[in-house]
């Protein structure tokens, strides 16, 4: 599996989820009260060494709901989210250094963020009829959220994720 992600990397994500926040919330328009409605929380294999990923995968978004029993009374209406980040991934193709590492977690938290924003406002379906057209989606519109970000070696990252560059290097 790898070496995961030590306090160092820890406070780095812990930033990058933050600023991937802010970032959604102007892009989306989304309130203080969308995020109350629609929590998330964000782990690491440190908390959960089962399921094997596909290649190229680096973070994970789940979708643990209430039941729907709750849900379709309108009891509950709140959605909870969790997004598992692949820490050995990040680390090896980011070969350690910290200075990659905050621009490729915006990324990473950027990409999951909008599924989970899409997820929630029921621009694409739950059960996804064609995952690579969503992915397709999220992909640009990240991209297009980012761009206007500026963050050294950020766009390292986005040609890195747009494979235009097959690993990354720092010039
Ligand atoms: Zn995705």
């Amino acid at each position: 599996m790898g070496p995961l992600f030590q306090p160092v990397h820890l406070k780095i994500l812990s930033d990058a989820v933050s600023l991937s926040e802010e970032i959604i919330s102007d892009c989306f328009g989304l309130t203080t009260d969308y995020w109350l409605k629609n929590p998330y929380e964000v782990r690491t294999l440190k908390d959960e060494r089962k399921a094997t990923f596909p290649k190229g995968v680096y973070a994970h978004l789940e979708k643990y709901g209430n039941n729907w029993h709750e849900k379709f009374f309108g009891t509950d209406t709140r959605c909870l989210y969790k997004v598992l980040v692949l820490d050995p991934r990040v680390l090896r193709v980011t070969r350690g250094r910290l200075s990659l590492m905050l621009p490729f977690l915006l990324y990473v938290m950027t990409h999951e963020l909008i599924h989970m924003v899409r997820f929630s406002r029921f621009e694409c379906a739950a059960n996804l009829e064609d995952k690579i057209d969503e992915e397709n989606k999220v992909h640009d519109l990240t991209e297009a959220v980012l761009s206007k970000v500026k963050m050294s070696h950020l766009d390292t990252v986005i040609n890195f994720f747009n494979g235009k560059t097959i690993s990354l290097s720092m010039n």
